[in-house]
């Protein structure tokens, strides 16, 4: 089976599972992969309500290898990211996925960035990446029609195809004894009072036992957990990403990857271009709050999914302290113009006949109730389940890690599950 081929169901008729994993995009599946080749003989199952793999964030991200620079020096983000991208590049080889080590330019395109960009030089040297300042005359021998005043060169980011990543942690998974539950929707979960009890999986497919639960239903996950009787501390927010792509005539205007200086209040790295790994070049993602959590065009309302953030008291202090960079941020979905104007500040030749719209996504970004964007990624253990709470950008990069870090933990719970 090829990376890019589509995985069937694979269900033997069995209900009772050592583990069963919400969610198959790429942070369930790299669990799944990690547990069934570190653990061989645990039985797993994969619960998926969509027909296929990575329906939602991980098949509608950027693409991009990151290679750390942006994240906070000994959280989780920057030691999984940086190690991430080395396992995802050695992935992508022993694989045959389509993958292309780019690197990528961060640019100050005036006077003003030039502190925000030597902090995050300052920052890439901390997190060990080989990282440098180059002048305009440099940045244009990369990318001849880029604007900067300085820019920070990353030679090590590149650019995958999430998707048959993704697949590809799958179909090792199956192949290792794993089954697979598509159209699955998973309703209601009974879990044990004390690790060592049994998890009851409700669906409409019927349910499923398992001795743990992993769930990695991404913007389900805070549900999900509820679901599971643990009381999340955050909620999460779906963040739209809406893109543009060049026209086939006008991608010679961008070579890499081409990033502003980022706000350092967001989690969000603001609107960049970046070429794919089918040779198509994206500009975006912005960030606007979705009105359904799976609400992939600007029309798409779901009332209880928009009346629980509206409710929600960390929204509301969200909303009182980001208003302005909020309205800007819609103003930006709502005009074609000024989505263009934030591309012509990186790349200036770009007009609105350049660009047509593409396929949005959707982040599942983790807000507390105090009104902070939870940064780092956050796992949970909880008796009998292990709940994977915020795992937005660079997941897709750090997946492999991620993965290996629940199923050690899962590894260690079964353990002590099947001893007692
Ligand atoms: C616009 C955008 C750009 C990004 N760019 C990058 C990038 O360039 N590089 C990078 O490293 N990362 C990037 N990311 C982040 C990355 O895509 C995500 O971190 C990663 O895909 C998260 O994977 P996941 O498995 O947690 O979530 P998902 O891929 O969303 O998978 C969760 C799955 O759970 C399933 N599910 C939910 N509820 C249920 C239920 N009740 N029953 C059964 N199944 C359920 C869903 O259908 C879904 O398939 C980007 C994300 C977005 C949105």
């Amino acid at each position: 089976m090829s990376p890019g081929e589509n995985l069937d169901n694979v269900d033997r008729g069995r209900r009772r599972f050592d583990l069963a994993i919400i969610g198959g995009g790429i942070v369930g599946l790299a669990t799944a992969h990690a547990i069934t080749r570190d653990r061989p003989g645990t039985s797993v199952v994969i619960i998926e309500k969509e027909s296929d793999l990575a329906a939602h964030q991980t098949g509608r991200n950027s693409g991009v290898i990151h290679s750390g620079i942006y994240y906070k020096p000994g959280s989780l983000k920057a030691q999984m990211c940086k190690q991430g991208r080395d396992s995802m590049v050695d992935f992508c080889r022993t694989h045959d996925i389509a993958h292309e080590l780019c690197g990528k330019l961060i640019v100050a395109t005036k006077e003003s960035e030039l502190p925000g960009l030597q902090k995050l030089y300052d920052r890439g040297v901390e997190n060990g990446l080989d990282v440098s300042m180059i002048d305009p005359g440099q940045a244009h021998e990369i990318e001849p029609h880029v604007a900067c005043v300085k820019a920070v060169l990353v030679p090590s980011t590149g650019i995958a195809d999430y998707v048959a990543v993704a697949r590809t942690y799958a179909r090792l998974a199956l192949q290792q004894g794993a089954e697979l539950r598509l159209g699955t929707q998973v309703t209601k979960i009974t879990a044990p009072a004390t690790s060592g009890g049994v998890t009851r999986i409700e669906t409409n497919r019927g349910d499923i036992e398992a001795t743990w639960l992993v769930n990695c239903a991404g913007l389900h996950s805070d549900r999900m957990a509820k679901a599971a009787g643990a009381d999340p501390t955050a909620k999460i927010v779906p963040f739209r990403g809406e893109y543009y792509e060049l026209t086939p005539g006008r991608r010679h205007l961008v070579n890499t990857l081409i990033y502003p200086v980022p706000n350092p209040d967001f989690p969000f790295l603001g609107v960049h271009l970046t070429k794919m790994i089918d040779g198509s070049v994206h500009a975006g993602p912005n960030a606007v709050l979705a009105l359904a959590r799976e609400g992939y065009h600007k029309t798409d309302v779901n009332l209880s999914d928009l009346k629980e953030v509206l409710a929600y008291s960390g929204f509301h202090k969200l909303a009182r302290k980001y208003w302005a960079d909020g309205a800007k941020e819609v103003l930006r979905s709502l005009s074609k113009r000024q989505f263009v104007r934030s591309l012509q500040e990186l790349v200036p030749e770009i007009t609105a006949e350049d660009v047509v719209p593409s396929e949005a996504g959707i982040r599942a970004q983790a807000l507390l109730a105090d009104g902070a964007l939870v940064d780092d990624f956050l796992i949970d253990d909880q008796p009998g389940a292990t709940h994977v709470l915020n795992a937005p950008s660079p997941a897709a990069t750090a997946s492999l890690e991620i993965g290996q870090e629940i199923a050690a933990r899962v590894a260690t719970q079964l353990s002590a599950a099947l001893a007692g």
